[in-house]
């Protein structure tokens, strides 16, 4: 009888533990791809992940040999009927940890149960699960250092390879193009196109690449917005397409012999990215809701305005503008980047940090239930080991420090492109004379500030004193 390979985001034949397991079992294998729009609520796919699953379809397709079963609708429903189709006898999945993702592992699992067919789940998408870790008392941790301390003291298994598989099932399956994952009309896909190739075999370059070229000054260039100092390993990760134990041990193993900073630095990288894991696991409100209770009654604006001049990268702020045009075109921008737009959006314009992360949802490749909203909590002060609410980044600052002579703004907002490196990082401080000669009319050619710094940063102080003490 067949076994079914129910496939996630762990879109990936190497280190898969649930794809191992399925094909130890003796019957052909039926793997199968649920697209379940419903099931995530809120939370149902963005645009760019969209684009981006249709990528790491085809190519785990491909290295299936065609054979992988696309099916829409409820998931549950759909493997009922795929149970009654095929008479498979069991069902392999990588855990998930996500709220709804868990609902769905349940209703899945009691299907199975009713119908006596084997159900197992497999670990896989996190170094360690999000219970494993945990302080003496038993409590999950909400400060990172000594979570990570203890997280990476754990024993990791060998990574595994991909199985070799021959044996396939037939069943029916939809036709990728009709889920019309990638935009048409408007197109506005070109710049996803240039800078990504979503699937297995292109994750496995990026993180080859990043080793060979940026790893031993990773920690040194992180930060910088200039000069692409990252691995670009996010959506890979998110999709599953390389495991974080793969590139865990992959980094370490680079790293036998050289400085060791560099590693220790990136892989602190994907200890964030375990805790934020644990953190909506063990807080699953936290995806739409403060982790601190005080920041319910925070009193946020509501701004209409000035949430689309942020969205369209129109502040006035060269900064935060280049990274919001980075984020529209190409689906992604570094961490330092979103450090200081989620900073400016919360903070001067005292927007609510989840209208951010809704925009963040649609637009980024590789947009991350766990990741977004810790972070955006990190940013707005509301979070577990947030940012304290009195550190507001000043944006001129941000920019002189992190791209000194104004690359990453010269790349990202063209308009600017011929201010001089002292004016391109506050061109309301310019000389008239200046901005003529660069061709800007400030309010025509490029936005004013659409708040002043000192202004922004007084009212955001005066919010976060309201709350502070609970
Ligand atoms: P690298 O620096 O090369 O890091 C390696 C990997 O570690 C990343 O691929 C990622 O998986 C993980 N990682 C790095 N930084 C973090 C972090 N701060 N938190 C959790 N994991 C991290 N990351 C997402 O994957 N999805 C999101 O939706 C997301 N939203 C964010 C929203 C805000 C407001 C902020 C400040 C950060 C967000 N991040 C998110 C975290 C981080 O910015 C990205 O993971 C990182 O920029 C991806 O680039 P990279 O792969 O080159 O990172």
């Amino acid at each position: 009888r067949p076994v079914i390979m129910w496939f996630r985001r762990d879109l990936r034949l190497s280190d898969n533990p649930a794809l191992s397991a399925a094909a130890k079992t003796d019957g052909p294998l039926l793997p199968v791809f649920i697209l379940d729009d419903d099931a995530p609520g809120h939370f149902s796919l963005g645009g760019a992940s969209r684009w981006w699953l249709h990528g790491s379809l085809e190519s785990l397709d491909k290295s299936l040999d065609g054979s992988l079963i696309l099916r829409r609708g409820k998931t549950a429903e759909i493997l009922n009927k795929l149970l009654d189709e095929t008479d498979a006898c069991a069902i392999h999945t990588a855990a998930a940890y996500e709220p709804y993702e868990r609902a769905l592992e349940e209703a899945v699992e009691k299907l199975c149960k009713d119908r006596g067919v084997e159900f197992t789940r497999h670990e896989g998408r996190l170094l360690n699960s999000p219970d494993a870790v945990s302080t003496n008392d038993g409590d999950p941790y909400q400060v990172f250092t000594p979570y990570w301390k203890a997280a990476k003291r754990k024993h990791f298994r060998d990574v595994l390879r991909a199985p070799s598989l021959n044996d396939f099932a037939k069943a029916r399956s939809d036709d990728l193009g009709d889920w019309k994952l990638r935009p048409t009309k408007p197109d506005w896909a070109g710049g996803l196109r240039e800078t990504w190739t979503p699937g297995e075999e292109a994750a496995k370059k990026a993180l080859a690449g990043f080793i060979d070229n940026k790893l031993l000054d990773y920690e040194k260039d992180r930060g910088r917005l200039d000069c692409d100092p990252s691995s670009r390993l996010s959506p890979h990760l998110h999709f599953g397409e390389l495991s974080p134990l793969q590139v865990y041990s992959a980094v370490r193993h680079a790293d036998e012999g050289a400085s060791g900073k560099g590693a220790e630095s990136f892989l602190s990288e994907l200890g964030w990215r375990e805790f934020c894991a644990q953190l909506l696991f063990h807080f699953p409100h936290t995806a739409t809701e403060p982790l601190k209770d005080q920041f319910k009654d925070f009193p946020w604006r509501q701004s209409k305005a000035d949430l689309k001049a942020w969205q369209n990268g129109e502040t006035g702020y060269p900064i935060v503008d280049a990274a919001m045009r980075q984020l529209w075109e190409t689906g992604w921008m570094p961490n330092r980047a979103r450090m200081v737009v989620a900073s400016f959006l919360t903070k001067h314009l005292l927007i609510p940090w989840q209208d951010g992360a809704d925009w963040f949802w649609d637009t980024l490749v590789d947009a991350d239930l766990a990741n977004n909203a810790s972070n955006w909590q990190w940013v707005a002060g509301s979070g577990a080991d947030a940012a304290p609410y009195f550190r507001i980044f000043n944006p001129i600052l941000q920019s002189e420090k992190f791209d000194p002579d104004g690359d990453y703004i010269r790349r990202w907002v063209p308009e600017l492109k011929k201010l001089k490196n002292k004016d391109i990082h506050a061109p309301f401080e310019a000389s008239a004379s200046s901005l003529s000669e660069a061709g800007i009319d400030l309010g025509s050619t490029y936005p004013k500030p659409i708040i002043e710094h000192s202004k922004g940063r007084q009212r955001s102080l005066d919010a976060y004193e309201k709350v502070k003490n609970g």
